[in-house]
């Protein structure tokens, strides 16, 4: 199982997570699955509310819609899976990736929904 980001996604969550620091930022992700990778094709928003240590939420806001591979995220400190996040990943999908401060493609982690850390890839994709 890994994660596949479009670039453009990747290099739109890089510049969300640079705009929203020093609150946290939080979307899902849009895509499909082939073979073992989810591919992330959109950035999907919904509202959320955040401050420096946190980003919320509502289930509820998460549309029904089979084109929801996952959610991504922003840690200001180390990308690893809170004990809010463990909660919170099987409700938003199957992956989730986490970006953490400076928001750079080297500081991207990805994890199943168990928060087991998952390998990620970009690639080019049309339009
Ligand atoms: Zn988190």
């Amino acid at each position: 199982m890994k994660v596949v980001l479009c670039a453009h996604v990747l290099e739109g969550l890089l510049e969300a997570a640079r705009r929203n620091y020093p609150n946290e930022f939080f979307c899902l992700l849009g895509g499909e699955k082939t073979g073992d990778a989810y591919l992330a094709r959109e950035i999907v928003y919904i509202p959320f509310r955040s401050g420096p240590t946190y980003a919320f939420f509502q289930p509820t806001d998460i549309p029904f819609d089979s084109s929801i591979i996952g959610s991504a995220h922003t840690h200001p400190g180390p990308a690893l899976p809170s004990s809010a996040d463990l909660h919170s990943f099987p409700y938003a999908g199957w992956v989730h990736v986490i970006i953490s401060y400076p928001y750079t493609a080297e500081n991207v982690r990805a994890y199943d929904a168990k928060g087991n850390e998952i390998p990620w890839a970009v690639t080019e994709c049309g339009q």
